[in-house]
């Protein structure tokens, strides 16, 4: 139990699948995982946002 600072598990970034698709990056799947271990949009295929954590969405 000695977890530091992880943000949200919940939080998968939801990618594009269709955008994904073709990508070699990410091998279809539309994310990718850092060094961190976290999900990532992939940002070859996927449309990043400007800012990284403005992306604060309420799931409906
Ligand atoms: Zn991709």
């Amino acid at each position: 139990m000695a977890h530091g600072a992880h943000h949200s598990p919940l939080l998968t970034p939801r990618p594009d699948l269709e955008l994904a698709r073709e990508c070699e990056m990410c091998l279809g799947w539309g994310t990718v995982v850092t060094r961190d271990g976290d999900h990532e949009l992939c940002r070859t295929c996927q449309p990043l946002p400007e800012d990284d954590e403005a992306v604060a969405r309420p799931d409906a």
